[in-house]
């Protein structure tokens, strides 16, 4: 388990097996937010640019 913050809202993530590049959802906010950099014990998150149509109904 790793810790992380969501940039957004500045909740505590806890990822289980993160991955660079891996997109999670923080479940305070339900932003986006992609794995930008992995260290021991600290992920950085960023907002995911979504890219295509999933904004409409
Ligand atoms: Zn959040």
């Amino acid at each position: 388990m790793v810790k992380a913050k969501c940039p957004e809202c500045g909740a505590d993530l806890d990822l289980q097996d993160p991955v660079i590049r891996e997109i999670v959802e923080c479940p305070d906010c339900g932003s986006e937010l992609e794995v930008v950099s992995l260290e021991k014990n600290k992920v950085e998150l960023k907002i995911a640019e979504i890219e295509g149509e999933d904004w409409g109904e």
